[in-house]
């Protein structure tokens, strides 16, 4: 461990936790490129992958949560909302947090800025209509950033994300022309569950990935990567996907890696929200990017799903 975490580690977290931990689903249904190019509605077996997700797998996931006492957030593209009002609506009645993740899960880097702001417009009018809810959490759907996003974000009351992959700890990214930067929860490929466990047919999703990986073997790397995080006090969340990991096989691996962390004691499960809260409220001047060089800069090949 770096010294500086030595030192900082003591203190990051609120009442003396070691790490945090900030579970985080996306909630992307049968959104995503192929309804955005119209080939899912000739596609009905493809659609029904994605719908199971909101359909069957959130309720399965928002009952273990419950039974571990962990709150979570799930970035839901607005569309699922207004086809899966009430079980979208479940999300918020039982504690946990709501982010914006496009509404068709658009890939944004490919929209100009009033593009991005009706994407943004429309999803806060779904998520105030049927949640009564007004969402300050993005992450990215397909594909990154331009270089209007983050302005746009901003104006549409966006205060964290949780898209890029600059550090283990939260840090904040310099937003051109607003008085405050933006709070970024980094993610990475290791915490996504398509990595490992993703396998559809027709289309051919993930094209590299013919074969669903080992749960055992899965399910070590989830620990092997919350241990070190929770060794050096750093911050963890996921990108996991309830179509993907909430299958009956596959809520146990959630529930072992889960237990697993409660076992070590001294983690911070908490909301997106309440760390980048935490973070803004602690250490808002701690790791500012001020060259711009390093955390700020968009890096196109990266992105979550
Ligand atoms: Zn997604």
């Amino acid at each position: 461990m770096p010294v500086t975490d030595i030192q900082e580690a003591a203190t990051r977290w609120p009442e003396g936790y070691r790490s945090c931990v900030a579970l985080a689903f996306d909630l992307d249904g049968p959104t995503g490129d192929a309804m955005l190019d119209g080939s899912i509605w000739s596609n009905p077996a493809y659609f029904t992958l994605g719908s199971y997700g909101p359909w069957r797998a959130l309720a399965r996931l928002l009952d273990m949560l419950d039974e571990r006492h962990v709150p979570a957030t799930f970035f839901v593209p607005a569309w699922v909302v207004e086809n899966w009002p009430e079980q979208c609506a479940a999300i918020v009645a039982r504690g946990h947090e709501i982010g914006y993740h496009g509404y068709k899960h658009e890939a944004f880097w490919t929209l100009d800025a009033d593009g991005q702001r009706a994407v943004m417009e429309r999803s806060a009018q779904v998520f105030d209509k049927y949640l009564g809810i007004r969402p300050v959490g993005f992450r990215t759907p397909s594909g990154d950033w331009g270089p209007d996003t983050i302005r746009v974000l901003m104006e549409a009351g966006v205060r964290y994300s949780s898209s890029m992959r600059g550090d283990d700890r939260p840090y904040l990214l310099p937003a051109p022309g607003m008085a405050e930067p933006m709070v970024e929860i980094p993610g990475r490929w290791e915490m996504d569950d398509y990595a490992s466990l993703a396998y559809h047919r027709n289309p051919n999703f993930p094209a590299s990935l013919d074969r669903i990986a080992s749960y055992d073997t899965t399910l070590d790397n989830w620990r092997r990567e919350f241990d070190g995080s929770h060794r050096d006090g750093l911050c963890l969340t996921t990108l996991f996907h309830p179509k993907v990991s909430g299958k009956p096989g596959r809520v146990a691996l959630l529930e072992s890696l889960i237990d697993h962390m409660h076992a070590q004691g001294g983690v911070w499960f908490a909301t997106c929200r309440d760390v980048a809260q935490w973070w803004r409220d602690n250490h808002g001047d701690a790791n500012v990017d001020t060259n711009g060089d390093t955390h700020a800069s968009p890096t196109p090949q990266e992105a979550p799903r």
